[in-house]
């Protein structure tokens, strides 16, 4: 089975209710790439890659159609299984794991499809029909946050992540306190998420003047040095989100006990296939962990949930998916919806969703 085209999209994501407000930065619409790769036999598979903004993350829109585009034309004839696929990815280009993604989830959803199996059953099978997600929050005014995490709960999220960061860290501890003063005995489990926008300075004041209250914090500070600081000092649960840029970062933080779990992007570690790996080294250490993206519409979704639904269910943190906070889908009928804080399942074969095509106008480039 092997890659006969390449195709390269850009689409532009409209957020819903703009703009949402996170410490790095303020988002109005998502700049978003879509692949589409045809296989020898006439199958279609799609991926994607959605960077928030250029300020979130090391990478940009431009960025990863850049990269895309300097990968296609060697592509062309390589094998779609993912160990072939990543080795000729890397042979062709250095790092940039968030481009190459939409390649590995494009390759994921043709291989379902021609085998007739879900990506879910490619990923070693689904534990659930209905996966668990988690809400999350801008940055925003204690009360109305408090307003809108109450509501959450009530309409079955079993998780909800407070973003925070970027501002006083005052704000912020008033913030998870009156969260907590309208959550507190539902049950619903708690992120802090600083998105790297405290110093240990903050973090520090902030663990201590919430110590009741049971969040863990997500990727307080920028570096991992910070966060071997804060482990030393805080008694909330640790998760790294961006530093966990890759495996090798994963295993030493795992291994060495620096976290006590992970918010995960696909994109970010490079794939499906890198993901797999991922939850089963999360396994063998029994960390806590998501199924995440950065943002994106249906098929970066789809990847999210389907690897969800295969993880270990007492370490599911939750698949987050960007579809409350963007207008439209690409498939109307399939495209990934959340209910009662859960996701069913795409049911088709591969991903489940198949793009309306029209939607993104001609490629910007074509192999
Ligand atoms: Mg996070």
């Amino acid at each position: 089975m092997k890659i006969r085209e390449i195709h390269i999209y850009a689409h532009d994501l409209p957020v819903k209710n703009p703009p949402r407000v996170m410490s790095s930065g303020t988002v109005w619409s998502l700049d978003t790439t879509l692949v589409r790769i045809v296989s020898d036999d006439g199958l279609e598979g799609w991926g994607e890659t959605c960077p928030v903004g250029s300020t979130y993350a090391e990478s940009f829109a431009g960025g990863a159609r850049a990269a895309l585009i300097e990968m296609a034309p060697g592509l062309i004839g390589t094998e779609l299984w993912p160990v072939s696929l990543h080795r000729k990815m890397d042979s062709l280009l250095n790092g940039h794991h968030y481009a190459k993604a939409a390649i590995d989830i494009a390759a994921h959803d043709l291989i379902g499809k021609k085998l007739g199996v879900r990506v879910s059953e490619l990923l070693g099978g689904a534990l659930t029909e209905n996966v668990p997600t988690y809400y999350s929050t801008g940055v925003g005014d204690p009360d109305e946050i408090a307003k809108i995490a109450k509501e959450r709960v009530k309409e079955g999220y079993p998780r909800i992540q407070i973003k925070l960061g970027g501002r006083s860290v005052e704000a912020d501890i008033e913030t998870l306190h009156k969260v907590w003063e309208v959550v507190r005995g539902s049950g619903v489990r708690l992120a802090a998420d600083g998105n790297r926008g405290w110093n240990t300075r903050d973090v520090i004041r902030l663990s201590r003047e919430c110590s009741a209250i049971p969040f863990i914090l997500e990727q307080p500070c920028n570096t991992i040095e910070e966060l071997s600081v804060l482990r030393q000092v805080v008694n909330h649960p640790i998760y790294m989100d961006e530093n966990g840029i890759n495996l090798s970062t994963v295993i030493t933080a795992a291994g060495t006990g620096l976290v006590d779990g992970f918010g995960m992007k696909v994109t970010r570690i490079g794939g499906l296939h890198q993901m797999r790996t991922f939850r089963d080294i999360c396994s063998a250490r029994n960390l806590p962990h998501t199924s995440d993206d950065a943002w994106g519409g249906d098929i970066i979704a789809a990847a999210c949930v389907h690897l969800g639904s295969t993880v270990r269910p007492d370490l599911n943190e939750g698949a987050w998916i960007a579809s409350p906070y963007i207008e439209g889908h690409y498939d109307e009928a399939a495209g990934l919806k959340i209910q009662n804080g859960h996701i069913p399942l795409p049911k088709g074969p591969g991903l489940g969703v198949i793009p309306d095509k029209e939607q993104f106008g001609n490629p910007v480039a074509s192999y």
